[in-house]
């Protein structure tokens, strides 16, 4: 799947998919979402929610970005089966689309869960090593500060800390060490058509990226919002936000600003067709796809 922006092309590459979630979104019911026809897309017929994991390639006139890596191969992660020591040829699939690993210039992290950071690096004889050599991995300054102390907040479960170690271990610090990080802010400009937005909530340094070229604009959202319902209920945070409170807000506001406006949003776990344009409707907003 491709969407054009003026001069800047995205591509979306698929890690894997999945169906559920209800533990982290428990207002989503099946009886709550299927009474809106326009989320049918991403919805099972007995109203389950569906998700993507997938990469963006970013290509402008003269980078070429990958925003979040999925969740990489031989990577320990217990607490998510179905991430557990993954086996997928997402770098063929990236290779196949015409995006060799070296190729890229930058990498973009919207955040630094388990799910956006895993094929920064790849295990070689037994070491991490980063996958794309010959780019910068940019992160957001707080974001890495929050996970460099451990995420050692103590209102985080024991889970979450343990998780965020292990990321930390296998998927940030061998990049750190390579030298190949930049730590930005949260309104960075990567170049002239890409730069960050801060939609903090979901974790303290959560960014999203905005596209613009020749006066068309797209919003790839991170997880700032994970499913389209949570545009019709805008209150609907994971259980697992880092400040679900700010991150409703950080949803009312994006979509306030973005609704009635042709600016394409791409989900970053959002299944086919995984784009649209945000509209008002009844009190709160629907994607228009
Ligand atoms: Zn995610």
């Amino acid at each position: 799947m491709r969407w054009r922006i003026g001069d800047v092309t995205v591509t979306r590459i698929v890690e894997s998919t999945f169906e559920g979630l209800e533990a982290f979104l428990p207002d989503a019911t099946p009886k709550a979402v299927l009474k809106y026809g326009w989320l049918r897309p991403f919805l099972t017929d007995e109203g389950v929610l569906k998700f993507s994991i997938h990469a963006l390639v970013i290509e402008t006139p003269s980078r070429r970005i990958i925003v979040d890596t999925c969740v990489g191969n031989e990577k320990p992660r217990e607490v998510f089966p179905i991430w557990h020591m993954l086996q997928t040829g997402f770098l063929d699939d990236l290779a196949k689309a015409g995006f060799e690993p070296e190729s890229f210039d930058t990498v973009l992290c919207t955040h630094l869960h388990l799910d956006h950071v895993g094929w920064n690096t790849m295990l070689v004889g037994g070491q991490w090593v980063p996958t794309f050599p010959n780019a910068r991995y940019l992160i957001e300054r707080s974001e890495f500060a929050f996970l460099d102390t451990e995420g050692a907040d103590a209102g985080q479960e024991q889970w979450a800390r343990d998780m965020n170690a292990a990321v930390m271990a296998d998927s940030i610090r061998p990049v750190v060490a390579a030298g190949l990080v930049d730590l930005v802010s949260s309104d960075h400009a990567v170049c002239d058509e890409v730069r960050l937005v801060p939609t903090p909530g979901h974790t303290p340094g959560h960014v999203s990226i905005r596209i613009d070229s020749r006066g068309e604009s797209a919003l790839i959202t991170g997880d700032f919002i994970h499913h389209p319902c949570q545009l019709a209920h805008p209150e609907w945070s994971l259980t697992s936000d880092f400040d679900p409170a700010r991150s409703a807000q950080t949803r009312e506001g994006v979509f306030s600003g973005l609704a009635g406006t042709p600016t394409l949003v791409i989900g970053t776990h959002w299944p086919d067709p995984t784009a649209g344009r945000i509209a008002r409707d009844a009190g709160a907003y629907r994607l228009d796809i």
